[in-house]
């Protein structure tokens, strides 16, 4: 594993066994590639700078000892850092608050969000036998909100009912009242998306969250976003307060590193990757893997 980084950092840091600790310049040669393999992973470049910082704290003055060789060391700790910095696995979704718990999720259009709030619904209802509601308040797409009805035509999850004319904020009332009055545990508000961040979307959001009170916000992002990951997690969390990332496309043949710089911007745990547009394919996060294959 990691031959590629490993046979790079071999070639610069081998010629070190045996010879005490490595110093300020042998270090500054291996972050470099250190610092390609995570560009070449799609890492956002400003997290890919305070990354490479934290293992080079860890890395200067660390014991070349004859057991292992410097390259594979420096290859430990930066999958160290990284499994650090990725967060801890199986933080699930939270639904310890009264019925009904609202999840709302937020995201870009196209980013999979409406897929994803199936996957989320199926799961809570499949698994936790949970009565979960879903709504589309995604006004101003009709096919968005048909999609959603499809979904739960497909998955038998309830799908709140389109009231023509309804705003967003409107639409979010109803589908709590309609989930206390239905016995429903979970309401899951699938939200609109654009192309891209504009100020009313971050408008829109707040507002639906000041009137329907998630306890979970979680923003949807394509694992294959590339620079922009750090733009559009910053701008989510500072402006909606999101408690939580699902990564989707993570089957796809992308490295991921988009979750390396959403968790480093906001800090807030990965809880779910979608692997595939079934409705089956989503999974627990697991910083290792992500590690693994964020490393090559
Ligand atoms: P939305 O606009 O954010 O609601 O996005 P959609 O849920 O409509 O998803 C956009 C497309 O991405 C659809 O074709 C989905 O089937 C697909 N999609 C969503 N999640 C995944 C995933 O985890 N893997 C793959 N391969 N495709 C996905």
């Amino acid at each position: 594993m990691f031959e590629n980084l490993q046979d790079r950092l071999g070639s610069i840091l081998n010629g070190l066994t045996g010879r005490g600790a490595l110093s300020e310049a042998d270090v500054s040669a291996a972050l470099r590639e250190v610092r390609r393999a995570l560009l070449e992973a799609d890492v956002a470049l400003e997290v890919v700078r305070s990354f490479t910082d934290r293992v080079r704290e860890k890395a200067v003055g660390a014991a070349v000892v004859k057991s292992i060789k410097p390259g594979q060391m420096v290859v430990k700790i930066v999958h160290d850092e990284l499994v650090e910095m990725l967060g801890s696995e199986g933080v699930s979704i939270d639904l310890n608050a009264p019925a009904p718990v609202v999840v709302m999720m937020v995201g870009l259009q196209g980013s999979g969000k409406t897929t994803t709030t199936g996957k989320i619904a199926k799961r809570l209802t499949d698994r936790e036998k949970k009565k979960v509601l879903m709504a589309s308040l995604d006004t101003r797409r009709p096919a968005a909100q048909e999609q959603l009805r499809q979904l739960g035509v497909q998955t038998g999850i309830d799908v709140l009912p389109i009231i023509a004319g309804q705003s967003p904020t409107d639409i979010a009332s109803r589908a709590v009242q309609a989930a206390k009055l239905g016995g429903h545990d979970v309401v899951i508000l699938d939200t609109a998306g654009r192309t891209h961040i504009d100020e009313p979307l971050m408008v829109e959001m707040a507002e639906i969250k000041a009137r329907s009170k998630p306890h979970e916000i979680l923003l949807v992002a394509d694992a294959l976003t590339g620079q922009d990951a750090v733009n559009l997690a910053r701008n989510f969390d500072e402006r909606v307060g999101i408690t939580g990332l699902v990564l989707t496309r993570m089957d796809g043949d992308g490295r991921g590193g988009a979750a390396l710089s959403m968790r480093a911007v906001t800090g807030k745990p990965i809880k779910l990757i979608g692997v595939g547009e079934k409705m089956t394919e989503l999974e627990e996060f697991h910083p290792r893997r992500i590690a693994d294959r964020i490393l090559g």
